[in-house]
């Protein structure tokens, strides 16, 4: 089962990435993780993509995608990975195509969690997080007891200037711009599943386990 995870922040993507990888027993891969094992290990290209980092310069397509393709040839990786935030650009897409066309295995699915953007805004914007330990809170969907209040220590809860509105529908509008050519360009190879992520959590995840199961 090898599957790349795709949708907007807010749509829940987290969540179905964990069951996922829980369900088909495969390693759950983001390039912010792969990234740091390549650096903590030393690897040649690790050392590389560092070298980027410390200017505070992006890492290239190229060092990004061989660093992938690096991981994706360790043996946890033979029943499958979740690939999440990768690939980001149609140029990481079309490389990561073409390596896994080398190695003989395609994709089995790109799974798109779509949600429509007025209930995202309000999903990322009623987020409230606890100034003391961090526990996150949702002011319609997971409301705490006492308003402003801490369920579990008593704590202050406040919003973190990434949820204001602005802010939100900035992120939205990044993510959508990156994100279209992606989909298109999946959508094209036929292997694009878009799911209504404003479900119910098990509804959604019964939906992408029968589509990938028929793959
Ligand atoms: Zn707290």
């Amino acid at each position: 089962m090898r599957i790349v995870l795709l949708g907007p922040p807010g749509a829940g993507k987290g969540t179905q990435g964990e069951r996922l990888v829980k369900k088909y027993n495969i390693p759950h891969i983001s390039t912010g993780d792969i990234f740091r094992a390549a650096i903590k290990e030393g690897t040649e290209l690790g050392l590389k993509a560092k070298e980027y980092m410390d200017k505070g310069e992006l890492v290239p397509d190229e060092l990004v995608v061989n660093i992938v393709k690096e991981r994706l040839k360790q043996p946890d990786c033979d029943n499958g990975y979740l690939l999440d935030g990768f690939p980001r650009t149609l140029a990481q897409a079309e490389a990561l195509d073409e390596a896994l066309q080398e190695m003989g295995t395609p994709l089995t699915g790109v799974v798109n969690v779509d949600v429509d953007q007025e209930e995202l805004v309000e999903r990322l914007t009623g987020r409230r997080v606890c100034r003391s330990c961090g526990s996150s809170f949702h002011v319609q969907f997971n409301p705490p007891k006492v308003r402003s209040v801490c369920d579990k220590c008593g704590g202050e809860l406040y919003q973190r200037s990434d949820d204001t509105v602005e802010t939100v529908k900035q992120r939205l509008e990044v993510y959508n711009n990156q994100t279209e050519p992606l989909i298109k360009y999946y959508d094209e190879k036929g292997i694009l599943f878009t799911v209504d992520g404003s479900k119910d959590i098990d509804e959604v995840f019964k939906e992408i386990t029968s589509v990938l199961d028929k793959q």
